[in-house]
């Protein structure tokens, strides 16, 4: 038994830093140091699900977890004590359709540790009362327990307190580029939202050879900071409709548009800015029903969703460090600001202002 410091989230109140207790490693799981865990947009969802009322609590948020494997239980053989490793939250099973057919993202039974959900015993707990993992990691915290297909070793010379954001927002962001939309090389770009995950599009865009890659926010300071990661073109959505901007800059003939807000009407949008047989991808939580012109698919055009970037984590997370680490995509200037665990709420706070890309919570710090 370990007992470790953690943000906790208890229904409609912020999250406040308590002891837990956390068991050792049993057969299949890996006990995860935790070096450093972004703060995603995906939390704030679970957060102000827990103040409306549906997300189950006690739980402990954070799945961009970048650690160091501290123990491993019996049967483990992909890492040993040592390894440095990236998270992959919601681990795949391997076993199910979606895996069989290489569709990881969309496992239909992941091994998932919000283990009271799924009938299997909780690992985390408050004075003997069970604490959920959210999205199976807990990253929040100075441990994480994981399933071994949870976990993926990457390179012991990456900055973990940078590389984390690969188990989360830089995939899902390069991935919707390169694995779903497959955007071919000339091709023109839009992106709507330059959050984590959208700033992150416009880096997969560039690293597909896209020609124009327009970025689009209400944020006029985010133009410049897009421009870090290969974008254009920008178009303050604040000032005028977004669609007519962007379809002047690409002569009426953008490729692809993807959206990372997660609104409906940022949605119609996106599909409003593409060409007849052009592709509008949908990467952010969109939680409403989305209106889009009928007649317009007459001219093929394309509406798909995006899941994580549509990816294989021990394939693409590895992957995308070495294209880090050799220069070729940009994650220094994704992380804004390092805050210690006890201002894990303020980080949130940051985040809703939508002025910082992401925060690093070092829950050592
Ligand atoms: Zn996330
Ligand atoms: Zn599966």
């Amino acid at each position: 038994m370990t007992t470790m410091q953690s943000a906790v989230l208890r229904g409609p109140d912020p999250m406040q830093v308590e002891s837990i207790d956390l068991g050792a490693p049993e057969a299949g799981e890996v006990l995860v140091r935790v070096v450093a865990c972004g703060v995603c947009h995906s939390d704030l969802h679970s957060i102000n699900r827990a103040k409306s009322g549906p997300l189950r609590t006690p739980v402990i948020l954070g799945h961009e977890v970048g650690g160091i494997v501290e123990e491993v239980g019996p049967g483990v053989t992909s890492v040993k004590a040592g390894d440095h490793v990236v998270v992959a939250f919601r681990p795949n099973c391997g076993q199910c359709y979606f895996c069989l057919r290489g569709d990881l993202a969309l496992c239909e039974r992941p091994d998932n540790p919000d283990r009271a959900a799924t009938g299997a015993r909780p690992r985390l707990h408050s004075s003997g009362e069970p604490v959920l993992q959210g999205v199976g990691v807990a990253g929040y915290s100075e441990y994480t327990l994981m399933p071994e297909r949870g976990v993926v070793k990457v390179r012991d010379d990456a900055p973990l307190d940078v590389v984390c954001l690969v188990g989360c927002g830089v995939t899902t962001g390069v991935g919707a580029a390169i694995n779903t939309a497959k955007v071919h090389a000339g091709s023109d770009v839009a992106v709507i939202g330059l959050g984590g995950v959208g700033l992150n599009i416009v880096q997969g865009a560039r690293l597909a050879g896209a020609r124009r890659i327009i970025a689009v926010d209400t944020v006029a300071s985010k133009g410049a900071l897009a421009a870090k990661f290969g974008a254009t073109d920008f178009v303050n959505a604040a000032e005028g409709d977004p669609v007519a901007a962007v379809q002047k800059i690409a002569g009426g003939y953008l490729d692809y548009a993807f959206e990372a807000i997660g609104l409906g009407v940022t949605v119609t949008q996106a599909f409003n800015m593409v060409r007849r047989g052009g592709t509008a991808v949908v990467v952010g939580v969109v939680g409403q029903d989305v209106t889009v012109p009928g007649l317009a698919f007459l001219g093929e055009k394309k509406l798909i969703g995006s899941f994580f970037g549509s990816a294989r984590p021990q394939y693409d997370i590895p992957r995308l460090i070495d294209l880090y680490m050799d220069g070729k995509i940009n994650l220094d200037d994704l992380v804004s600001k390092r805050r210690p665990l006890r201002e894990v709420n303020e980080a949130f706070a940051d985040m809703e202002t939508g002025e910082v890309a992401r925060s690093v919570i070092n829950p050592r710090g």
